[in-house]
């Protein structure tokens, strides 16, 4: 079975970094006077290698999770303890499985919400529907059901407070018709893409809901308007920049004016 049945059209060489990698390790105070995230870090969960990220204004703060996989919990918890860390939300970039498979066991743990595209909401209950049979067997051992607190990211653009975090919300169907991109701002911007664009690749669009067409568009839309410095933090493989995707992504030849 193919590692990643989700993950990159064609799979990106090599790995986000270690767990337990901070980045950036930047300064809390902005010279704005305005709170900085200073502390992101990702890992791969899961047989699916799903990147989780956590990120936080500073070490005892309110933190916000982004797609917490298969088996992220133990790793979630160490990242919590030794930063003093509170989940206030738990963000889904789409409903597939090895995006959501933690989703209700962290939300519900910590009492916090889960967010996820009306779109996608339907795969917290069902998330086989979009998988063949082998992943299926895995599934039968999996009981999943929503998290107490469900809440419907609706509005494409939508800017949202959490955990002392602006972040904003823009909906990029294709992957799937509810996959939408999260944006943060650092001293320069980030961007949660999950499976909509990866390192040197795009999402696969194969899947239920999945269409070629609403990826590129969403791409072209909502992602290459997006400043060169930007940082991409995909669903699966490492950390790219718009810059970078823009200038040698094979997928993205000719997209850019
Ligand atoms: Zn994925
Ligand atoms: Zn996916």
């Amino acid at each position: 079975m193919h590692p990643v049945p989700d993950g990159p059209t064609s799979p990106a060489s090599g790995r986000y970094p270690a767990s337990g990698t901070a980045w950036p390790a930047s300064s809390s105070c902005g010279t704005d006077g305005k709170l900085e995230i200073v502390f992101i870090t990702g890992f791969p969960a899961g047989l699916l290698q799903c990147n989780c990220y956590v990120l936080a204004p500073h070490p005892g703060a309110d933190a916000i999770i982004v797609d917490p996989g298969q088996r992220a919990m133990g790793q979630l918890r160490r990242i919590l303890d030794q930063n003093r860390l509170t989940p206030a939300a738990v963000l889904l970039t789409h409903g597939h499985i090895d995006h959501i498979w933690s989703a209700q066991k962290v939300s519900d743990t910590f009492g916090c919400p889960a967010y996820i595209h009306p779109e996608d909401r339907f795969m917290l209950t069902d998330p086989i529907k979009d998988f063949g049979p082998k992943l299926g067997q895995l599934l039968l051992a999996a009981m999943f059901r929503e998290p107490k607190q469900v809440v419907e990211l609706d509005r494409d653009g939508d800017k949202i407070d959490l955990a002392g975090i602006s972040v904003t919300v823009d909906h990029t169907p294709g992957h799937t018709r509810g996959s939408v991109v999260f944006r943060v701002t650092d001293d320069k911007e980030v961007v949660f893409t999950g499976d909509t664009l990866f390192e040197r690749s795009v999402g696969r669009t194969d899947l239920f809901g999945g269409s070629g067409r609403d990826l590129m568009c969403s791409i072209v839309d909502k992602l290459l308007v997006l400043d060169d410095k930007t940082v991409v933090l995909p669903g699966h493989g490492n950390s790219t920049t718009i810059g970078a995707e823009r200038r040698f992504n094979p997928f993205l030849e000719g997209l850019s004016p």
